[in-house]
């Protein structure tokens, strides 16, 4: 897959990988940091970046499009993933950015963070890029919903049950869902700070503020002088963390019912991600709400870029690990 790694900011499909910084929990508690980060220095027709986890004595070496260190910001991260899909949002693309990787591995941080998440950063741009001239017949709007055990809900409208279709021209219509208008970065972050605080979250032995729902939410830019047709839509996912409900002695069905659900859509994610890549006649996008939801990110001319977030201490290498081979298997 060599030519996978040309330095192609909006390639079809993008896998990144982001290590976030070991906490002070984890260095008072003696951990270790597994995973090394590196490129720079390698041949230029060596590929770019590559993550290197150390367990015990054996090594697992990962090479991905672009990865980012634990002292990179959201700022380093956005140039490299989200703003190359905010520049194709205006040539009338759709694009998905998001966000795979265990709980507390920096995916909420990364995508949602309420203050300068890459959703923020993306929306400065785009604010910016409207007042342009050759802009001001597009108007920016809102939309967020969750999944939640293969349920749509608005999170706009009193967590509103929504249904997916199709319309004739494949593209995905979330019939209901409630749309804001937004004109700049403080009224985009106001509505989605009163959305994101009707989120379902519960709790999980791996973490109590676990986030048990794949959180959507999308810029769309609309055409007023032409019936208000889409002219470009973005959306960025908070995806639900892959948990090991029954190997971790979930007791509760509930959750484990959620992490079924959960490590369902994640696998039909996967899927769908490589069937697209390798270019295949069927892609399986009805095996899960999320899939289908997504649909229309991923076939004709759409652009993905996925960022795999890690944590890098010795207790967690294991999901570290697994969000690596996912990943590596996106590709
Ligand atoms: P997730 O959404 O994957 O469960 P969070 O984004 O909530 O994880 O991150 C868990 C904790 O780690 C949060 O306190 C967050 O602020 C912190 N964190 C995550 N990524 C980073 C990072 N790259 N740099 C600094 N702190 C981070
Ligand atoms: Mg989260």
């Amino acid at each position: 897959t060599g030519a996978h790694f040309a330095n192609d900011l909006v390639a079809r499909i993008r896998v990144c990988v982001r290590k976030r910084p070991l906490n002070s929990k984890e260095i008072n508690r003696g951990e270790k940091d597994m995973a090394t980060v590196s490129g720079r220095q390698l041949a230029v027709d060596e590929p770019k970046v590559r993550v290197d986890m150390t367990k015990y004595i054996e090594r697992h070496n990962f090479v991905f499009d672009e990865v980012f260190d634990s002292d990179s910001s959201n700022e380093d991260v956005y140039k490299r993933t989200a703003y190359p899909l905010v520049q194709y949002l205006f040539e009338g693309g759709k694009a998905t950015c998001f966000a795979y990787g265990q709980t507390g591995s920096g995916k909420t941080y990364t995508m949602l963070d309420d203050k300068q998440g890459l959703y923020v950063l993306a929306a400065r741009d785009i604010f910016i890029t409207l007042r342009r001239p050759e802009y001001t017949h597009l108007t920016a709007y809102i939309g967020f919903y969750e999944i939640y055990q293969g349920q749509l809900y608005d999170l706009l409208n009193n967590r509103k049950r929504l249904q997916a279709r199709e319309d004739g021209k494949s593209n995905v219509v979330i019939t209901g869902l409630k749309e804001y208008q937004i004109i700049n970065v403080q009224g985009l972050m106001q509505v989605f700070e009163y959305g994101n605080s009707a989120r379902s979250t519960g709790s999980t032995n791996a973490n109590a503020d676990s986030s048990r729902s794949h959180a959507i939410m999308q810029i769309v830019l609309r055409d007023g002088t032409n019936n208000r047709s889409v002219e470009g839509k973005l959306s960025f996912i908070d995806l639900a963390g892959r948990e090991r409900g029954a190997d971790r002695g979930d007791t509760n069905t509930k959750t484990r019912m959620e992490g079924a659900e959960i490590n369902k859509s994640l696998l039909a994610l996967k899927e769908c991600i490589r069937a697209l890549d390798q270019d295949k006649k069927h892609t399986p996008f009805r095996q899960s709400k999320l899939t289908q939801v997504l649909k229309d990110s991923f076939v004709g001319n759409s652009r993905t870029c996925m960022v795999a977030t890690i944590s890098p201490n010795n207790s967690n290498s294991e999901h570290t690990l697994n969000t690596l081979r996912y990943a590596d298997r996106v590709k």
